[in-house]
């Protein structure tokens, strides 16, 4: 099988599960417990803060574990949206992109529906991109909270974070970006994006699922969403995930140390892929910016085709793909992401996802541009559902 959907998931690193291995077996300590094994685990936890904070270029105490890229998400709209509210109830509403992941876009829902937020949605372009000058026309005096997503997880378009990041500064309005698909693949620094706060997600970089960051910069408040016991300084109750920070921490420092030269060496690959495709399958449209894209995602609609189909195809010739977000699949309604890049309902099924782990090869990617012409002329010939 060729993996071609890294941006679902990934596998567990060795190294990450090594650094894991006795944070669940012998030093199986609670961070909480005042013994010899307690503090074992909480200098487990607090190397692994610190070495993410080192990725983030931020301070240890800005960093909260969390379980997931969806928690992290969650914590970051709702919790600083909510804190803001409470220190000046005017501040009544969120903007979030067209384009969000539902773990952003659903919490601003959450926001308007029992909160009395609004929530401003900011147009992207044919390509996914927001434009400065678009999240300027939506920037009201009640804005809480911004929420843009670092890269898109269903077409690789990259948002040009810095830039929007400083129009929020200026209006000192809270800047979180969603980074889970881009941590890996491009610098997460968040002195130089600029960002108040940033969500990671483990499972993308070869950490386990289930474990995850926000970063939120210190002088931001954040309401919790969960509470108890008060741990990670009271922003995130919960016995702490010990095994998988370490492991989150071991995968993200990897990833950090060799995003420059995977970036370089996976981009050539994927547009070679991407024109081998264009080239190869008559009528094939590739969804997402041409050239500020993730190196890692080459998105495609197939018109007169079925995605789900093409893909069940592809299966079959041993190439693993998606037909949009994992959130989305097997699901008939056309991927709101690509509805708003302005691409048609109908067209917007066809969507296929190939997505890229870090071991892909140059030989995967021409085997699989080879599936992918037969299997959308299979599909074109036989119709919906070849079996
Ligand atoms: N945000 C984006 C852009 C994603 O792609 C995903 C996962 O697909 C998430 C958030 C959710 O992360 P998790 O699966 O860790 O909850």
């Amino acid at each position: 099988m060729i993996f071609l959907d890294a941006a679902a998931t990934t596998p567990v690193r060795r190294e990450a599960l090594d650094a894991m291995w006795p944070f669940l077996t012998g030093e199986f300590g609670n961070p909480s417990s005042h013994h010899s094994l307690g503090d074992a685990a909480t200098r487990a936890l607090d190397e692994a803060r610190k070495a993410v904070a080192t990725v983030l270029g931020c301070r240890p105490g800005e960093v909260t574990f969390t379980s997931g890229g969806t928690e992290a998400d969650n914590l970051a709209v709702k919790g600083i949206a909510l804190a803001r509210q409470a220190a000046d109830p005017a501040l009544n509403r969120v903007v979030i992109s067209a384009v969000e992941h539902p773990a952003v876009e659903e919490s601003a829902r959450y926001l308007e529906r029992f909160h009395g937020f609004s929530v401003d949605v900011v147009p992207v372009d044919r390509y996914g991109m927001v434009s400065p000058e678009a999240l300027a026309a939506v920037l009201r005096p009640e804005t809480a909270l911004i929420s843009v997503m670092y890269a898109n997880n269903e077409v690789g378009t990259v948002q040009p974070v810095a830039a929007l990041a400083a129009l929020a500064r200026e209006r000192g309005i809270p800047f979180h970006t969603d980074a889970v698909q881009a941590a890996g693949w491009l610098p997460v620094d968040v002195k130089t994006l600029g960002v108040d706060a940033l969500t990671i997600s483990g499972h993308k970089l070869g950490a386990p699922k289930g474990c995850g960051v926000l970063f939120v910069r210190g002088r931001t408040r954040t309401e919790p969403l969960v509470h108890g016991g008060g741990q990670e300084r009271g922003r995130r109750s919960g016995t702490e995930n010990v095994a998988g920070a370490v492991g989150l921490a071991t995968a993200l420092t990897l990833a950090h140390a060799e995003q420059g030269a995977l970036a370089e060496r996976v981009a050539l690959l994927r547009d070679a892929f991407i024109a081998a495709v264009l080239d190869g399958v008559p009528g094939a449209v590739l969804t997402g910016h041409p050239v500020e894209r993730l190196p890692s995602v080459a998105s495609f609609c197939f018109p007169g085709t079925s995605g789900e189909s093409v893909l069940l195809e592809l299966e079959r010739q041993g190439v693993l793909c998606s037909s949009g977000s994992a959130c989305a699949a097997g699901s008939d309604a056309p991927s709101p992401v690509l509805l708003a890049l302005g691409v048609g309902a109908e067209v917007a099924q066809t969507a296929v996802r190939f997505s890229f782990a870090s071991s892909v090869t140059q030989a995967d990617l021409e085997a699989a541009a080879v599936a992918v012409r037969t299997a959308v002329g299979s599909v074109r010939t036989l119709g919906r559902v070849p079996q």
